[in-house]
């Protein structure tokens, strides 16, 4: 391929993902920039999807598997944008490549490395609820499927001691000496898809999160319900790994409010309630309660989801937001306080687990991917589209387009939709250069 027909994509999630396949698959050649040591991003974690309810990884993994393989598409992990020059046409890029302290052209994937390692740490792609080593692949369909050395915990960097990994890898690929590697490359066309990341539920404090144990996050609920998640997938509550028999969830953490976030977060009622079904699968004697503040379900076939949900599962929907959690010190049970405004009156329940459902915003990222390649964010933080009407992954820089979460909060069948527009919208653009 000659690099006049290359495309960078910065994010390597669905979206990134899907947008890094139409191209490849067209003929052109596709650099794959991911931060972390794999791709896949949020939906990686997902049990199963709404509205299919398919299992995300099965669904998943094959095109991360089809990324890797591709002969047009260079799969930059583990990798940063640093620098950006040039114009539509010519942009030159500047990538750091971070150390993994592994050779990932030697490293196997065989994981005797991490058998070996005596360094336990919390797991950050099970949301910290499971352990990982210091020397790690993040989970079990990762890609590239190499180990990384974390090198805050592994006793080597901290404490001068110990290569036992080095000691056991048959393959000679761990190297402690691995430095950081600068790479230039040109692009004619740029695609952004860094995702969002979770409101931070501790700014509402009246719900207990940090303080309460089982009061979890959506994300937290989606790696305890999966089989590759900390419990294996077993549905336990998290301060003495009892079955919950009464769970309840609280929409709108954050979104629709005039104090923190003031747009709706789009994908959460439906995932609630995709939670919700899921809960009565593991343990159809569990109750469920879903407390609303309006339940947003615009798409095709969702409001049959919902009633699925309440009608053949038994899920019910209160329309009220909770105005606190309170913890039972005894029993670590807990009692929602919520307004029945049907009634004019203020009640409470006693669940054993709350699942708050907290907005969508925009990553830290945004604003440094932003001033690199001189991209306007909207009133949010997220990235601004040229015209939401007629050029919605459009961006103010010719040749630079958007796609998924990092454009404002969407499910996963719109980050596809959008990946595949801002896709075409490339392919066009170079086709008119040439
Ligand atoms: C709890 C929960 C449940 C959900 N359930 C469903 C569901 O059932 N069905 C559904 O349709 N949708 C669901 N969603 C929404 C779905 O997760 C998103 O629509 C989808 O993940 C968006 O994909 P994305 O590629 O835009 O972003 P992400 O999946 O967030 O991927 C972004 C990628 O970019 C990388 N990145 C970030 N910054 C940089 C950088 N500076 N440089 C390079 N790479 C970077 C990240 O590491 C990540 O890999 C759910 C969301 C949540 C929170
Ligand atoms: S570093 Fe060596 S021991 Fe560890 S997974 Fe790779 S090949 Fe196996
Ligand atoms: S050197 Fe570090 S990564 Fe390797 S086994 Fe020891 S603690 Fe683990």
């Amino acid at each position: 391929m000659s690099e006049k027909h290359s495309v960078l994509v910065i994010g390597g999630g669905i979206a990134g993902i899907q947008a890094s396949l139409d191209l490849s698959n067209q003929g052109f050649l596709v650099y794959l920039v991911e931060r972390s040591p794999s791709i896949g991003g949020r939906m990686a974690q997902l049990d199963k999807t709404f509205p299919t309810m398919d299992c995300s990884i099965c669904i998943l993994a094959p095109k991360m598997i089809e990324c890797f393989r591709h002969p047009n598409i260079k799969l930059l992990t583990y990798s940063e944008v640093k620098e950006v020059k040039g114009s539509v046409g010519n942009f030159r890029v500047k990538i750091l490549k971070k150390p993994r302290f592994v050779d990932e052209n030697r490293c196997t994937g065989c994981g005797i490395c991490s058998d070996k390692c005596p360094i336990e740490v919390p797991n950050e792609f099970d949301m910290n609820l499971g352990m990982r080593k210091a020397i790690y692949v993040p989970f079990p369909q990762a890609v590239p499927r190499v180990v990384t050395i974390d090198r805050d915990n592994c006793l080597f960097f901290t404490k001068g001691v110990c290569k036992i990994c080095q000691r056991f890898c048959q393959a000679g690929a761990v190297d402690f000496d691995q430095e950081p590697r600068e790479a230039i490359l040109s692009a004619s066309a740029i695609i952004v898809a860094i995702g969002s990341k979770l409101f931070d539920v501790r700014k509402r404090s009246e719900y207990g999160y940090g303080r309460y144990k089982n009061v979890l996050l959506s994300l937290e609920f989606e790696r305890l319900l999966s089989a590759s998640g900390p419990t294996g997938g077993r549905l336990a509550r998290l301060s003495n790994g009892r079955i919950p028999k009464r769970i309840a969830f609280i929409q709108c953490v954050g979104s629709r409010s005039s104090k923190d976030v003031p747009f709706c977060s789009s994908a959460c009622c439906m995932y609630a309630t995709k939670e919700a079904m899921l809960i009565k699968e593991h343990e159809p004697e569990c109750e469920v309660y879903v407390f609303y503040n309006d339940l947003k379900v615009f798409g095709k076939g969702f409001q049959d989801f919902i009633a699925r949900a309440r009608d053949y599962w038994g899920v019910k929907y209160v329309g009220a937001l909770p105005g606190k959690v309170v913890e039972d010190p005894e029993t670590r049970d807990l009692i929602i306080w919520y307004e029945d405004v049907r009634e004019n009156a203020m009640k409470r329940t006693k669940v054993d687990m709350v699942v708050l459902c907290p907005a969508l915003v925009p990553r830290e990222d945004n604003k440094e991917i932003a001033g690199i390649l001189g991209l306007e964010l909207d009133e949010y933080g997220f990235f601004k589209s040229k015209d939401l009407l007629f050029a919605p992954v459009d961006t103010n820089v010719p040749g630079i387009f958007i796609c998924g979460c990092c454009q404002g909060p969407k499910d996963i069948s719109e980050s596809v939709a959008q990946a595949s527009a801002a896709a075409a919208r490339a392919a066009e653009v170079i086709a008119l250069l040439a």
